[in-house]
C-alpha cells in the first residue's frame, strides 16, 4: 500500500467529474489497490473520508471512516465504508448546519448545510450493491464525498462564509459552539441517554459529567439494507435539566 498525494484546492482535478467504475472492474487488482491506498491515505492524514478525485483518480470511489479521529474528536464513529458509483438521494428537505473540513482544503473549517437523511445506493469493494439509509453525521460525510466525485467542494455548499475559520481560530473561538446546533436535536434524552435501544447499551449515567459531549449507540444512525451495523451519535449531557 502507499500514501497518495492529496490534491489541494486550486488543482483542476478537484473540479473534474469522476467516471463510474464498470462493475466488473471493481474487483480488478488495480481498483483494489487504489481503494487500499485511499484507505491508507485517509488514515495517514486523519480524514473522515477521501474521494478518488482528491488523489488524482477520476473514478467514482470514496472511502469513509471515523474512529478515534484527532481532527474530529467528538464526531460520531463510522466504521470503514467503501462506496463506488454512489447515488445519493435526500430523503427530505430537512437540512442541518454542521462543521466540515477537507484534506484538500487544509487548516480550514466552515459550517455547511447538508440534508439530514439520505439514501445511498452504491457498490462496495466486492462489487456488491449497497442500499442504505444514512442520517446525521454519516449522511453529511456521504454528501461531502459524493460532492467531490462531482467536482464540488464544501466551500461551494456554504451559505454564509462568515464561519470559515482556520483551525487554530476554530479551537480558540468556535470550539464550544461546534456542535451547538445539534444539542438535543439528535434524539438524545435530557441526560444524553438513548431514548431507545437496550438499556445495557447505555453508558452509566454516573460516569457522565454535565456539559460533556458523549457518544452512544444510535439505533437511528444507519439502517443497513443487509448485515449488522451499529453507529453512534453525539449527545450533550445536561444533568441539570
Ligand atoms: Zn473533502
Amino acid at each position: 500500500m502507499a500514501i497518495l498525494k492529496v490534491a489541494r484546492l486550486g488543482h483542476p482535478v478537484l473540479r473534474r467529474v469522476a467516471a463510474p467504475v464498470p462493475v466488473p472492474e471493481i474487483r480488478r487488482p488495480e481498483t483494489q489497490r487504489l481503494i487500499d491506498d485511499m484507505i491508507e491515505t485517509m488514515r495517514e492524514y486523519n480524514g473522515a473520508g477521501l474521494a478518488a478525485t482528491q488523489v488524482h483518480a477520476l473514478e467514482q470511489i470514496a472511502v469513509i471512516e471515523v474512529l478515534a479521529n484527532p481532527r474530529y474528536p467528538d464526531a460520531p464513529q463510522i466504521p470503514l465504508t467503501v462506496i463506488i458509483n454512489p447515488i445519493v438521494t435526500p430523503l427530505s428537505d430537512a437540512m442541518e448546519e454542521g462543521w466540515e473540513g477537507c484534506l484538500s482544503i487544509p487548516d480550514l473549517r466552515g459550517m455547511v448545510p447538508r440534508h439530514t437523511a439520505v439514501r445511498l445506493q452504491a457498490y462496495d469493494r466486492g462489487g456488491e450493491p449497497v442500499d442504505l439509509i444514512a442520517k446525521d453525521f454519516f449522511a453529511r460525510v456521504i454528501q461531502h464525498e459524493s460532492d467531490h466525485l462531482n467536482g464540488v467542494v464544501f466551500l461551494d455548499r456554504m451559505k454564509d462564509l462568515s464561519t470559515l475559520t482556520h483551525l487554530v481560530e476554530w479551537n480558540k473561538y468556535w470550539h464550544e459552539r461546534r456542535w451547538r446546533d445539534r444539542a438535543g436535536g439528535a434524539g438524545c434524552s435530557p441526560h444524553g441517554a438513548a431514548r431507545s435501544g437496550p438499556p445495557s447499551s447505555r453508558p452509566p449515567r454516573a460516569a457522565r459529567r454535565s456539559g460533556e459531549w458523549v457518544t452512544e449507540p444510535d439505533p437511528r444512525g444507519l439502517r443497513p439494507a443487509t448485515g449488522p451495523a451499529r453507529y453512534t451519535r453525539l449527545c450533550f449531557v445536561n444533568n441539570a435539566s
